[in-house]
């Protein structure tokens, strides 16, 4: 493997497209699911995954996919990314299945929910993220003939910034119910803009809301544990902040959503998913993992 080891600064306002910074995290969780897709027992299929890396250009990317067996840390990570995608899956279709008919995908990157889940006539689905990233998603999908599966509308924001009025403007609708997502967000979030980014979700959330999350590096991992995992190629250390910030199960129990955490082990037994021991770089510390739902508290 000829990784191209970099490190990267992040700073106030940064912005990114999809084979730099930030942005190469979104091709990465798709090329995981690409590979989760082509299993047997896939626990999701998502065939967009595999056009979004064609389409890069990204040469590590694209020979991992070709020969994901000489990728075991990529295959392992396959295997988190299937449990997590499909936690993700399971919850906005339980939601609609409730009856809520607004989605809201917080840093939606790659993820291709609004194209291939089944959603109920009617269901709006807004997805946010940064615009270049966004651009090459739509260009992808459209080249390929793909059609969203619900009102899909993709919304360019940086969301260090306060995107609520830009939401609203595009139809957003307060008074009714929303199923929010932020997955794999909340580490690349500074600590006092993730209690903001919780603060407008609160705000914006009708009785019957929900939100579900992970947040996999808040919480328990040392600089130690970090140092050395590189994300193709790119260190992972270098793009989070690791500040000090408010536990999200917490921040939204305290203003009385009712929050119902999972740690990747659970999820893994929920599916019927055995992560091979050998592949399992995590080993000491996959219980720090959490994968959050929390409903929205029936206040008027
Ligand atoms: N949720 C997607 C998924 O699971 O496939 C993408 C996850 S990827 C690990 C992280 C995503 O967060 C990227 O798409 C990135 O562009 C987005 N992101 C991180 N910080 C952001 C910010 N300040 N504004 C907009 N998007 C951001």
């Amino acid at each position: 493997m000829n990784v191209e080891e970099r490190w990267i600064v992040r700073t106030e306002g940064d912005t990114w497209d999809i084979v730099s910074s930030v942005g190469v995290t979104a091709l990465g969780v798709a090329a995981e699911r690409a590979i989760e897709s082509a299993r047997s027992d896939a626990l999701m299929r998502d065939p967009y995954a595999e056009l979004f890396v064609a389409a890069s250009g990204h040469e590590e990317m694209n020979r991992l996919l070709a020969d994901p067996a000489a990728r075991p840390d990529a295959v392992q990570g396959s295997h988190f990314m299937g449990l997590r995608s499909r936690y993700f899956d399971d919850y906005f279709l339980t939601a609609t299945a409730g009856g809520v008919r607004q989605a809201v995908i917080l840093a939606s990157g790659l993820d291709t929910r609004a194209y291939r889940l089944a959603w109920p006539a009617g269901t709006v689905v807004f997805e946010l993220d940064q615009p270049d990233v966004l651009e090459f998603k739509e260009k992808v999908l459209a080249d390929h003939g793909a059609c969203p599966a619900a009102d899909r509308r993709g919304m360019a924001a940086d969301l260090r910034d306060d995107w609520t009025a830009a939401l609203l403007d595009a139809g957003f609708d307060p008074t009714v119910p929303t199923a929010w997502a932020a997955e794999g967000l909340l580490a690349y979030l500074p600590g006092a803009t993730q209690d903001l980014l919780f603060e407008r979700i609160d705000r914006l959330s009708a009785p019957g809301s929900g939100l579900a999350t992970d947040y996999a590096w808040l919480a328990g991992y040392s600089d130690d544990e970090l140092a050395g995992i590189y994300f193709e190629g790119v260190e992972v250390r270098g793009l989070l902040y690791g500040d000090a910030r408010a536990d999200p199960d917490a921040w939204f129990a305290a203003r009385g959503w009712h929050t119902d955490a999972v740690v990747l082990p659970e999820l893994a037994t929920r599916y019927g998913r055995r992560i091979p021991a050998d592949l399992d770089r995590f080993n000491s510390t996959r219980n720090h993992v959490r994968y959050l739902t929390a409903r929205s508290p029936l206040r008027g």
